[in-house]
């Protein structure tokens, strides 16, 4: 809602030689949006789109040419933007030089930066699908299997890596929750271990041939990207043990230990050292396309030995934690999905829609901006690579001084990883992201000395043990208001749940009414819903 509302406010303002068709949609749209209900703009005209297109070209070549994001820097960049009215797809061509950057990080970001500095733009057009990279005409699809072939699905080598060995750490779930009792540790079964979650902190110190050992990011705003990916991924974990899955890191989480050929913390280094310790014969997986002759081979590798590790253990699901870089003013959290993988779409979804409920349930965070869709995007190799649902969360922009407060913040970091956790469980249980809420309750009548028992059904899926709260407010003067808080440890103990009120003499004369809400343990509470009862007189 906050990103469509100020998206609309600069659509509105960004087009001022559009035709009144323009102003009556922006007009018609605010309306909408004030009464918090989607209407259909209407449709673009030639004129609408072309001019839509011209903008986006001119803003994607600006952009290509602004600095230098290569070592080797291929200045001045052509970007050709088309827009096609029939499918929303914004296609962003590139010359075929590009190729061999496929799956590196310097593209991606370049890719990302040019995305990212158009939303507003991308925003204007209705029903935007996604934006398709071509390199040479070909998709970005084709350039990385292409260029970085997948390693042969190898049964050999699903069956050379060694079960993960429960440690102090990382304690199996059957030591925390009673009826899983030893299945994990004595089962090789698929079926009778719990899923496994890769949570892959991103980026971590890398070799540069020519620079040595060197972080991936810089400090902005006093967040390092790639240490600070680390502590969401600390609570990402616990979260996702909570939510009944197996989590399992990339990267080592013992800052005691020293990664030997560094000399740093074994902690801050990137995923493909930490898999090459775990996975020494293994050499696909952190060592892929070793002849790659580029500066910046290792930090490539590194990219892919994320997806190729959680393929190689069979993960059920990947989900990746970045912080995001742009303009000062950009802000929020974005997902980031594969283009044509409804799965990982579905996956997307439910995380953001996670994220949303459970930061925006701390009165502190309430305006940041968490949009419902994720953004689907073709360049990246952390997801492209990946054989299950995978998804880049972006939790915030590190440029942003505000966003930069809240990523080094330990509570808004906690909320964010336990909307991950729980929108990666909702994806894995099939539910919806129906939101937390007490159903409305159809008005109850009462005789006077009758007991009446109001059950209080709870929407959505929170985290139990859920607090119900039931509290009289119109009560007569002089006389107590009815209040009463339970907690209820699971959605039986809720559906079982009832309130009871014994209708006296005397409050026959005006309906009575009771407060109702929920809190759950994540600390997400459900809007007040008033329940009415009319007591009445014997007949
Ligand atoms: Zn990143």
């Amino acid at each position: 809602m906050y990103r469509s509302m100020s998206s609309f406010a600069i659509g509105c303002g960004r087009l001022p030689t559009l035709l009144a068709v323009a102003i009556a949609a922006c007009l018609v749209s605010s309306v909408a949006l004030a009464t918090d209900e989607p209407a259909d703009p209407p449709p673009m005209t030639t004129m609408q789109w072309q001019h839509l297109e011209k903008l986006i070209n001119d803003r994607a070549n600006e952009i290509a040419n602004s600095r230098q994001f290569f070592e080797e820097d291929p200045r001045p960049t052509e970007v050709v933007a088309t827009l096609d009215p029939t499918t929303k797809v914004l296609r962003l061509d590139l010359d075929v030089s590009f190729g061999r950057l496929v799956g590196g990080l310097e593209l991606e970001d370049f890719q990302s930066q040019i995305r990212v500095g158009m939303e507003d733009l991308t925003d204007q057009i209705p029903g935007f699908n996604t934006t398709d990279w071509r390199i040479g005409g070909r998709d970005m699809d084709y350039w990385f299997n292409e260029d970085f072939p997948l390693p042969e699905r190898d049964d050999d080598l699903r069956l050379q890596l060694p079960l993960r060995e429960p440690s102090d750490e990382n304690p199996p779930i059957s030591q925390l929750e009673g009826p899983n009792d030893g299945m994990y540790v004595q089962s090789t079964s698929s079926e009778a271990v719990l899923p496994r979650i890769v949570v892959a902190a991103g980026h971590g110190a890398y070799h540069h041939a020519k620079f040595g050992w060197t972080t991936q990011r810089e400090r902005v705003n006093g967040v390092l990207e790639d240490d600070i990916t680390q502590d969401f991924v600390d609570h990402l974990f616990r979260m996702t043990q909570l939510n009944g899955g197996d989590p399992v890191r990339v990267r080592a989480d013992n800052a005691g230990l020293t990664h030997e050929a560094s000399g740093l913390s074994a902690r801050s280094v990137a995923a493909r050292y930490y898999l090459e310790a775990l996975e020494p014969e293994n050499d696909a997986i952190w060592n892929s396309k070793p002849e790659d002759p580029s500066d910046l081979r290792e930090r490539n590798q590194d990219i892919r030995s994320r997806p190729l590790y959680a393929n190689a253990i069979g993960a059920s699901a990947i989900a990746h934690i970045h912080t995001n870089a742009d303009l000062p003013k950009a802000s929020g959290t974005r997902v980031i999905v594969h283009p044509g993988r409804g799965a990982d779409l579905a996956m997307g979804r439910l995380t953001l829609c996670s994220m949303r409920e459970l930061i925006h349930a701390d009165e502190r965070y309430v305006g940041y901006t968490v949009p419902l869709d994720p953004n689907t995007v073709s360049e990246k190799g952390e997801n492209t690579q990946a054989e299950m649902p995978s998804m880049i969360v972006e939790v915030g922009f590190h440029t942003n001084p505000n966003d930069a407060k809240l990523l080094l913040d330990p509570d808004f970091q906690r909320l964010a990883m336990r909307g991950v956790a729980k929108g990666m469980r909702l994806f894995r249980e099939g539910a919806s992201c129906e939101s937390f809420r007490v159903g409305a309750q159809p008005q109850m009548t009462a005789n006077v000395g009758q007991q009446v028992q109001m059950p209080v059904d709870l929407k959505g899926h929170p985290v139990y043990p859920v607090d119900i709260s039931v509290k009289q407010v119109n009560c007569k003067e002089g006389q107590a208001c009815r209040s009463e808080r339970r907690l209820v440890a699971s959605k039986k103990a809720a559906d079982e749940y009832r309130f009871g009120y014994l209708c006296w003499h005397g409050e026959e004369e005006a309906p009575l009414e009771f407060v109702v809400f929920a809190k759950d343990v994540d600390g997400v509470a459900t809007p007040s819903v008033t329940y009415t009862l009319t007591c009445k007189k014997q007949s």
